[in-house]
């Protein structure tokens, strides 16, 4: 399954690489910082049979 994922940023839009692993479950939420402007992101993602769902938010 496809674990890398480029999602874009939704405070400056840059697009940044991300990987999850489905091993740590299946659903999953975290706060990671962005690498360019370092704010909070919230990474929701949901692993299912064959698809993959993620949502990115603004953590603040
Ligand atoms: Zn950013």
């Amino acid at each position: 399954m496809e674990t890398n994922f480029n999602v874009q940023c939704p405070y400056c839009g840059e697009y940044i690489w991300m990987e999850f692993y489905p091993e740590d479950g299946n659903k999953q939420e975290m706060v990671i910082d962005c690498e360019v402007c370092c704010n909070p992101i919230l990474y929701v993602v949901n692993f299912k049979a064959d698809d993959i769902d993620l949502r990115v938010e603004r953590a603040q």
